[in-house]
């Protein structure tokens, strides 16, 4: 295997060109850029990853938090989860995002663990991460092992009967509230993804995670101004305190003026194939006052579609009152 450093700013277009070459930027891509490692190292050592070169983009110019013109963030590709989640502008404007990142993983990992990695990392279903059993997402064909296996911590929205993986990052859920845009230097120059299209419902090539073309580099990520007045929150259910990744989440961007709600944005994890932004739920608190019976009737519009698996029924119940107490909590002596 190879590893390729790059170091000057002008190496990321080298860094594109090298990762051109590869047959596929999704499941077994045999050309990966490596950034903390974090994810990528570990499916190395488990065999569901083999790339035959890394592009190590650590030395590239890409870890700046720096304020927009707008008013709102742009968030370079390896700035790290901890830089991020304490960086002042973040805890001061983006709460959701500082609270979301820290409720995932470990200091260790956060400290090595970067923006675009973040956005990348892969599903925890144990079958795709043992090479002995049959895996879609792995292994295209091979079936799925999850639907009539263990599948409690699995999906329950936007599941295929091809893939039921939750994607499990907590600060794409938040970044998703947040309506983030995916600032991506390809082979043809530069693009711009809204967060909401770059991860792609598993449907029948749950194989195919996002948008990437072979070559595509996340360069940064930019946030909108955050609108006056508005309150945001991260709320994670998981079966212990730390070092667990989501059964539930919710993240709840909301505007509240003279008794009601103006504006709202919410996000769940923990239970969609992908980060699950529901409009359904925002319509349901746009317009009207900042109390239970509101709050519930979102959560149940926000579930409506929900298909739970064997082991997972009790997800739709946990998403609800995890959306409920998320806005309790954001709207409080509002
Ligand atoms: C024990 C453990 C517990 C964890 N718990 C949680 C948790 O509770 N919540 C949570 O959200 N996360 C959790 N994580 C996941 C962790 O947040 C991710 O592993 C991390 O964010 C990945 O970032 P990285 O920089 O290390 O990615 P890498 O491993 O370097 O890369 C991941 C993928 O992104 C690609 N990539 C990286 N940078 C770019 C770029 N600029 N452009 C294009 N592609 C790129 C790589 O090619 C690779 O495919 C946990 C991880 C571990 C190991
Ligand atoms: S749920 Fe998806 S990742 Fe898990 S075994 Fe099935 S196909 Fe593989």
């Amino acid at each position: 295997m190879k590893t390729f450093q790059l170091t000057r700013p002008e190496d990321e277009r080298q860094a594109v060109a090298t990762a051109a070459k590869a047959k596929t930027a999704q499941q077994s891509a045999d050309i990966r850029f490596i950034a903390g490692g974090t994810t990528l190292i570990d499916l190395m050592k488990l065999n569901v990853e083999q790339p035959q070169n890394l592009v190590d983009l650590n030395r590239l110019r890409l870890d700046k938090i720096e304020a927009s013109p707008d008013g709102g963030l742009t968030i370079g590709a390896t700035v790290r989860n901890s830089e991020l989640a304490w960086h002042p502008l973040v805890r001061k404007n983006y709460p959701v995002l500082s609270e979301a990142i820290l409720s995932g993983a470990t200091v260790q990992i956060r400290n090595m663990a970067t923006t675009a990695g973040n956005l990348l990392q892969r599903t925890r279903c144990m079958y795709f991460r043992d090479t002995a059993m049959p895996c879609n997402k792995r292994e295209p064909g091979s079936g799925c092992a999850a639907i009539t296996g263990v599948n409690r911590n699995l999906a329950i929205l936007g599941t295929s009967e091809h893939c039921i993986a939750t994607n499990p990052s907590d600060m794409n859920v938040a970044l998703t509230a947040l309506e983030a845009t995916i600032h991506i230097r390809g082979t043809k120059g530069e693009r711009t993804v809204p967060i909401g299209d770059f991860h792609l419902l598993p449907g029948k090539t749950p194989q195919r995670e996002t948008v990437l073309e072979p070559g595509d580099l996340i360069t940064h990520i930019t946030l909108p101004p955050p609108a006056s007045g508005t309150r945001s929150l991260y709320l994670k259910l998981r079966d212990r305190a730390s070092y667990e990744f989501a059964l539930a989440s919710a993240a709840v961007v909301i505007t509240h003026a003279n008794g009601k709600i103006t504006r709202a944005r919410v996000a769940l994890g923990g239970v969609g194939t992908k980060p699950w932004r529901s409009p359904e739920a925002e319509t349901e608190l746009t317009g009207q006052p900042a109390i239970d019976a509101v709050f519930r009737k979102a959560a149940e519009a926000a579930l409506r579609d929900a298909k739970p698996q064997s082991q997972n029924g009790f997800k739709v119940e946990l998403a609800k009152r995890c959306l409920v107490h998320a806005l309790k909590l954001v709207t409080e002596n509002a």
